[in-house]
């Protein structure tokens, strides 16, 4: 891939990067050398908002999300100053936010509060909403039903084919990451297969899930295309052409807001 591609990152966590040791400068450079169109840089927590939003500089193509992350639940969220950030322009989604069963069910109710609050806020603030389900496809569904004004995208997708396509009934995209290319990832590319041009999206969720070939290193933005490039050989798609059917997806998806913030 060369410079005339359009490559997007939908969902990574620019200050994570940061954390772990990453030179934010040198990644922004090396995301827009592999073509970079677009970066969302996803929230977890609420009270960091205005260190993620200082990031903002970096480039026009950076846009930001903000919402609580279903293993945030040890303080309650100030749910007043999150809606306000939606005055902010670049504030593309409401996310990442959703239920987390995978280290036990000790928290359920505070997730399941936490995330029904920010489902109400998604359809007054009028943003999609960037879910994440581990082990609770069932009650998150269940809670789009409840919302059926609430659009968005599952963040890391790793269901069945079954699940997504539950998930497209809905109205949802589906976001896939670096696990793609793992091994052990048999049925997650069984689901990617079934899923529409227009509903897929990618990401890297860095600093997390480097895909192969760089699995086990620090993952950076750019990386997106290592994924690309993957799923472009199992859907039978030229990768540049998928890679821009991606951004046009990202686009349509965010496309009120990204108008916005021009
Ligand atoms: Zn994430």
């Amino acid at each position: 891939m060369n410079q005339s591609v359009r490559l997007t990152d939908s969902h990574c966590h620019l200050l994570s990067i940061v954390k772990k040791g990453g030179d934010i400068a040198q990644v922004w450079a090396e995301f827009l050398a592999a073509g970079g169109t677009w970066l969302l840089d996803v929230g977890i927590r609420e009270d960091d908002v205005d260190e993620r939003i200082a990031l903002t500089s970096l480039g026009p193509q950076l846009r930001f999300s903000c919402g609580v992350h279903p293993s945030e639940t040890a303080d309650l969220p100030n749910w007043d100053r999150l809606v306000s950030r939606f005055q902010n322009p670049l504030c593309v989604a409401v996310g990442e936010i959703g239920l987390d069963w995978y280290r036990g069910r000790e928290t359920e109710s505070q997730q399941l509060q936490n995330f029904i609050t920010q489902l109400e806020i998604a359809e007054q603030v009028g943003r999609p909403v960037i879910l994440h389900v581990r082990e609770a496809m069932k009650e998150v569904l269940t809670e789009l039903k409840r919302h059926p004004r609430v659009q968005g995208v599952f963040h890391c997708f790793s269901g069945t084919p079954e699940d997504a396509q539950e998930a497209l009934n809905l109205g949802f995209a589906l976001s896939f990451a670096g696990n793609l290319t793992y091994k052990s990832s048999e049925t997650l590319r069984q689901a990617l297969k079934i899923v529409p041009r227009e509903s897929v999206l990618f990401e890297t969720d860095a600093p997390y899930l480097s895909p192969v070939p760089v699995r086990g290193q620090r993952n950076e933005p750019h990386n997106v295309r290592h994924t690309i490039n993957f799923a472009s050989e199992i859907l039978k798609i030229d990768p540049a052409e998928l890679c821009d059917q991606t951004t046009q997806n990202f686009e349509k998806l965010f496309a009120p807001v990204l108008i916005a913030g021009e």
